[in-house]
């Protein structure tokens, strides 16, 4: 019952409920700051150590392969000047005016060094003088072309790539020379583009991977796998710094992410330029942040579950805890209200017992005495006026008899006790009540029940004060139900169900409280709070559920021996007001 009872109040009691919403919210939230903040500054932590790590393992190599491109086509280019250059500090303008001379000279250097197409001697003032290749370009003048003008000012030129006449890709190389009297000419070499083509073949690029050369300007020096062939304008503008390899991640003309790395030459104005997809370049990376996303996530979801779960436990133990507290409180009270009223009620009725004695002895006596007499007038009305007397008498001896059984300063006697026979006497001796109320009784009496140490006369007590209030409750023909069974861990349970008009909520907080009654003039009270006493007194529990229109069941268990101690306690009490 009190456990119904703390239910309902904490069913009624809405703050309560607020308060375990409230711990339970704030054990979440600080154990998911204690566990995800930390969780998450590490994952967040390590997703940019790695990422910058992992980028620079991957971009390192990139850089190694440019740079190492970039210094063969230097070495070329280099070459090819200082070939150049040999020539000029080798012959004098006027071996190189003569045809036949310059002719030769192209002769061997094509047969020692790849690349070169023509060369031709230029005059100061930009005049071909002397020429031979596969053009016929004598006489042109050259001093308004900005390869004059350049070497003219850096002593040395190298063009960007363009289409010769025979829409071929060139460079151009120009040298200038400076004789001591003054003179100044100029070395002037032509070098197909092959070289390139095959230093780039040769560069051993990971697939999808594309290199080619482009000017300052961003036009391509070389054919481009995605971004068009030699001399069509490359799409991405390519930072240049200082003359140092440089990298770009971002997104192309054709939408794909790449990854970028340039090489900026020393000696032309060329940048060495390498584009790979960033599916190809940071597929480590990716397939890492992925592991790393899913650890996070699935830690995430264990941490959640792990936390709702543990709070879970925890509040529930801690509404157990109280609500045990609080059964334990409200019995206390319950057991000290009952003591109060039950030594009050033991005074009083004890004052009334003497006086009620000698009102019925000196009625007793009048009856006689009028009785006795001849010459009294109104013997017949004196006769039925102390009958009436006699009768209120008896009714107040019954009233505080119950209220000495209330007090529970009777004797108790321990011995074996089959409950099964109890509950047929009972039966039998309100015989009267189920045969007049026409009530159908279902016994559900467990044959194997076990004997438990107990007193009859209190059980006797027990099982008449519920059977009453169950035929009280119930109407003509209904229905109580009396079940007995062995528990697990020993003892006895028995059950008591009507399906009487059931009790409401607000009543049944109060129904084991003494004096505490539905039934106006008819009822005590004291009928409920007595037989809890006992129960107590035996060492048993007592429950009630009901519903209100369907009926109620009273559970009661008893332990197969009390407890000595209560026992003794009660048998020394009965002692203490026999004195
Ligand atoms: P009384 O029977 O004198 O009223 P009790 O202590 O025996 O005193 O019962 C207290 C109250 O509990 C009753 O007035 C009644 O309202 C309620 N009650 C007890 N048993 C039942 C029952 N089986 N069905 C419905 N109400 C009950």
């Amino acid at each position: 019952m009190f456990k119904k009872l703390v239910d309902t109040v904490f069913f009624l009691n809405k703050t309560g409920q607020d308060h375990y919403g409230t711990l339970r919210r704030n054990i979440i939230l600080i154990m998911l700051l204690i566990t995800i903040v930390p969780l998450a500054t590490m994952v967040i932590v390590n997703y940019f150590q790695y990422r910058s790590h992992l980028r620079n393992q991957i971009i390192t190599p990139l850089y190694a392969m440019a740079e190492k491109t970039r210094h063969s086509f230097e070495l070329f280019l280099d070459q090819r000047v200082a070939i150049v250059r040999f020539i000029s500090t080798t012959y004098d303008f006027k071996h190189l005016s003569d045809e036949q001379n310059i002719k030769r000279i192209l002769v061997s250097i094509k047969k020692e060094w790849s690349g070169f197409v023509d060369i031709g001697l230029i005059n100061t003032q930009g005049q071909l003088i002397s020429y031979a290749g596969p053009y016929s370009l004598l006489g042109k003048n050259y001093s308004e072309q900005i390869s004059f003008q350049e070497t003219q000012i850096k002593g040395q030129y190298i063009s960007n790539v363009f289409l010769g006449f025979r829409k071929y890709p060139h460079i151009v190389i120009a040298v200038q020379h400076l004789t001591e009297d003054g003179q100044v000419w100029m070395l002037r070499v032509t070098i197909d583009t092959d070289f390139f083509d095959n230093l780039i073949a040769s560069m051993g690029l990971p697939r999808e991977t594309d290199a080619f050369l482009i000017s300052k300007d961003g036009v391509l020096q070389t054919n481009s796998i995605y971004y068009g062939n030699t001399l069509e304008q490359f799409p991405i503008q390519v930072p240049i710094v200082n003359f140092r390899s440089n990298s770009f991640i971002g997104t192309d003309n054709q939408n794909r992410d790449i990854l970028l790395v340039s090489s900026p030459f020393s000696i032309a104005g060329y940048t060495l330029v390498i584009v790979q997809p960033q599916s190809v370049a940071l597929k480590s990376w990716y397939a890492l942040k992925t592991e790393m996303i899913v650890i996070f996530f699935i830690s995430f979801a264990i941490i959640i579950f792990a936390i709702w779960k543990m709070t879970q436990i925890l509040i529930d133990r801690i509404k157990s805890s109280d609500q045990k507290r609080e059964n334990i409180l409200t019995e206390l009270q319950h057991a000290q209200k009952l003591s109060s009223i039950g030594r009050l009620s033991a005074g009083v009725a004890h004052e009334i017992n003497n006086p009620l004695a000698i009102i019925n002895e000196k009625t007793g006596l009048m009856s006689d005495l009028i009785e006795l007499s001849t010459d009294f007038k109104h013997k017949e009305k004196f006769i039925e006026l102390t009958a009436a007397i006699l009768n209120s008498v008896e009714r107040c001896r019954k009233i505080t008899h119950r209220l000495l059984g209330f007090s529970k300063r009777i004797n108790i006697k321990i011995e074996p006790i089959n409950i099964n026979l109890i509950i047929n006497e009972v039966l039998d001796f309100l015989g009267k009540d189920i045969l007049y109320k026409r009530i159908d009784i279902k016994l559900l009496l467990s044959e194997s029940i076990i004997l438990i140490q107990s007193d009859q006369g209190l059980i006797q007590q027990i099982l008449v004060n519920l059977l009453s209030n169950a035929f009280a409750a119930v109407n003509d023909l209904g229905e109580v139900e009396i079940e007995t069974q062995n528990m697990k861990d020993g003892g006895i349970r028995l059950k008591i169900s009507d399906n009487g008009h059931g009790i409401p909520d607000n009543v049944i907080k109060n129904i084991f409280d003494p004096f505490f009654t539905t039934k106006k003039e008819k009822g005590t009270g004291l009928g409920l709070s007595i037989t809890y006493g006992i129960v107590k007194k035996l060492g048993g529990q007592i429950s009630v559920s009901s519903e209100v229109g369907k009926g109620t069941v009273f559970t009661i268990e008893l332990p197969d021996k009390p407890n000595e101690l209560e026992v003794m306690n009660e048998q020394s009490e009965y002692k203490d007001s026999a004195d």
